[in-house]
């Protein structure tokens, strides 16, 4: 029989993690999380239970083309954007596999995982509306991490239904910024930061600033007070995430003492400032290692 064969990049896979119990207490970000995540594909996952709250991780493209240094997604390069489709598909196929049900369960989305969604933003806002209006999440306990994609940004402030923002800042300074994410040099510090500012956020909302530290790179003292006058009167808070090191990646995990020493000074700054802990590093399911391992293999060097 002859086998029609799809292009590669309709061939791609993305990941999807389940984190049970995955917000423990900052609702919608899992920044207080403390569980052990499920990893999913669109081609396997585990039937369970039926937990009362849970977060899942949604890919919003195959692959991603910003090329963050700390990043194993960013070894794939863009394959391709995500249709609304897909996107919702990852939210109904966990949800089918763990038993739950969107409208009775606590469920909280974070489009924190491959892809950068605002470079495939029509999908990424029709996924949103679909899962607000035909899955019955609300958009309220969504959460979208972008890496300062500004006319992206403008016009996801004017949006009636959207989820909450995080910016994924990762340095305080823009040379170090630059260094670890290139797209720094389009979209520098002061004008995200001036971006941020303007942004109309909900009574209670903040804008969640996420912080990856590497060590000897951006995890000084020097760096975390650069971080406070950053963000001085703004509405906000730090997740902090001290790097899943991976294969392919030149960083180095920081010490226990330095990531509470930098949590330290910026909550002493009056920054609120949270430590995500590590979740799946071990299956290469933690922030930023979203890449499925075989590709890790192909495209790793040595
Ligand atoms: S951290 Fe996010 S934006 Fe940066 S390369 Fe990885 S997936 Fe893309």
């Amino acid at each position: 029989m002859n086998v029609p064969q799809l292009p590669i990049a309709e061939q791609a896979s993305v990941e999807t993690v389940w984190m049970p119990e995955g917000d423990g207490g900052d609702e919608g970000d899992s920044s207080q999380a403390s569980e052990a995540p499920t990893p999913a594909t669109v081609n396997a996952g585990v039937a369970g239970d039926s937990p009362r709250r849970a977060t899942i991780c949604l890919s919003s493209q195959a692959g991603c083309a910003v090329n963050c240094a700390f990043c194993m997604t960013a070894l794939l390069g863009l394959q391709r954007n995500l249709s609304a489709g897909e996107i919702v598909g990852q939210v109904l196929l966990v949800l089918a596999e763990h038993g739950v049900e969107a409208e009775r369960e606590r469920i909280n989305l974070v489009f924190m995982g491959q892809g950068e969604p605002f470079l495939n933003y029509d999908n990424f806002m029709q996924a949103v509306r679909l899962l607000v209006q035909g899955v019955g999440i609300a958009e309220s306990r969504m959460t979208v991490s972008t890496s300062g994609i500004l006319p992206r940004l403008a016009d996801f402030a004017r949006e009636p239904v959207r989820p909450k923002l995080a910016i994924s800042l990762n340095c305080s300074n823009d040379e170090g910024r630059s260094r670890v994410m290139p797209i720094n040099r389009k979209w520098n510090l002061a004008s995200l930061l001036d971006a941020a500012r303007k942004f109309p956020l909900r009574p209670r909302e903040r804008i969640t600033f996420e912080y990856v530290l590497l060590g000897g790179e951006n995890d000084s003292a020097g760096n975390a007070r650069e971080l406070v006058e950053l963000l001085r009167g703004l509405r906000a808070k730090v997740n902090l995430i001290a790097l899943n090191a991976g294969p392919g990646i030149a960083f180095c995990t920081p010490a226990e003492e330095q990531v509470l020493a930098f949590q330290r000074v910026l909550v002493r700054g009056g920054i609120p400032a949270f430590i995500r802990r590590p979740r799946g590093r071990d299956i290469y399911a933690a922030c930023g290692q979203l890449k499925r391992a075989s590709e890790v293999e192909v495209a790793s060097p040595g």
